[in-house]
């Protein structure tokens, strides 16, 4: 061609040629996820997060009813071939061992557990009772051991490493108002959660923590008695909890069940996170930084 006439030349071509190229992998394509506490706010959203990069995900909870309408919602949105729901309460041990056997037969294996099931109950140190304590500790804490346990046997007995993720919070960094049980079992998750980095790191298993600030949208701890029991504490209505929470970060922002799910995701893909184990992602608007008035 003269000169002039290829630099004059089209391209209008190359996007049908682009056509012809497949799309790149989703990064959890042929993944398999373990979420529990699925049925609530912050674990539907990170149920929806590792769905929409193309994993296959196991819900978790104890509650059946709200159970089957969140697996419902999903599999109608993401393909009924990729979402499960299992009933299971993880403060026992035999629920919890067989819902992984459940996950993994289903599935072929299991690459992500996250364990954000929890419950929150409040009261001053004075008034808090033994049931109260063991009840905290046995939902957070021993829940999380359990699920974390099973997480790494079933990942060492695969061979292909794994990803455990725990949403602690940011009550176990800092003390909340009465709230000394579940400050002390948010604090055991964040502390567990290095030993199975720890015993993990051989097997080419991760372990990290996500840190939630107040998350009060779409929240089932935030419609019931904790809200009321926060509100008292930091001497505000109700209604205001959020604003509250908003104003005194940093960022004034108010953090939502997606940027929980963000961070989860972060630490389940290896393509994001390969190099992170033992770490904590407090996502907090900047509320553990520094006192903002
Ligand atoms: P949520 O109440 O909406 O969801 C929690 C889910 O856990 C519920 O569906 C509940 O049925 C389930 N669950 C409770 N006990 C269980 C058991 N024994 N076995 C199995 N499932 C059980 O609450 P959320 O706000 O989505 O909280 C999720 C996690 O995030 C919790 O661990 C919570 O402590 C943590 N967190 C939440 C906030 C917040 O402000 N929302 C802040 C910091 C940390």
């Amino acid at each position: 061609l003269p000169e002039q006439e290829a630099f004059d030349i089209e391209y209008w071509w190359l996007e049908e040629a682009k056509l012809q190229r497949s799309p790149p992998p989703k990064p959890l394509a042929g993944k398999v996820a373990l979420v529990t506490g699925g049925a609530g706010g912050i674990g539907r959203a990170i149920a929806r997060r590792v769905l929409a990069e193309g994993a296959c995900v196991v819900l978790v909870d104890i509650d059946q009813g709200a159970l089957a309408t969140v697996t419902a919602e999903l599999a109608q949105a993401h393909g009924p071939d990729h979402v499960r729901g299992l009933q299971c309460d993880v403060t026992s041990e035999a629920s919890v061992i067989a819902a992984f056997r459940h996950a993994a037969l289903e599935f072929g294996g299991l690459d992500i557990a996250v364990s954000n099931a929890g419950i929150a109950a409040a009261a001053p140190l004075e008034d808090t009772s033994i049931e109260l304590w063991n009840h905290s500790q046995g939902v957070l804490a021993t829940g999380y051991f359990l699920v974390g346990r099973e997480a790494f046997r079933l990942m060492k007995a695969q061979g292909a490493g794994g990803s455990i993720v725990v949403i602690a919070s940011k009550n176990g960094m800092v003390a909340s108002p009465q709230a000394s049980a579940y400050c002390a079992a948010k604090a055991a998750e964040i502390q567990l959660s290095r030993s199975f980095a720890l015993e993990g790191a051989p097997w080419g298993i991760r372990s990290n923590v996500v840190n939630p600030d107040a998350v009060i949208r779409g929240s089932r701890i935030w419609s019931g008695k904790w809200s009321a029991e926060r509100a008292a504490a930091n001497k505000i209505a109700e209604q205001d909890l959020e604003a509250f929470y908003r104003d005194r970060s940093m960022l004034k922002r108010s953090v939502l069940p997606e940027d929980i799910a963000e961070a989860a995701y972060f630490f389940a893909a290896e393509r994001l996170s390969a190099k992170s184990t033992g770490n904590i992602l407090n996502v907090d608007a900047g509320n553990l930084a520094a006192f903002t008035r």
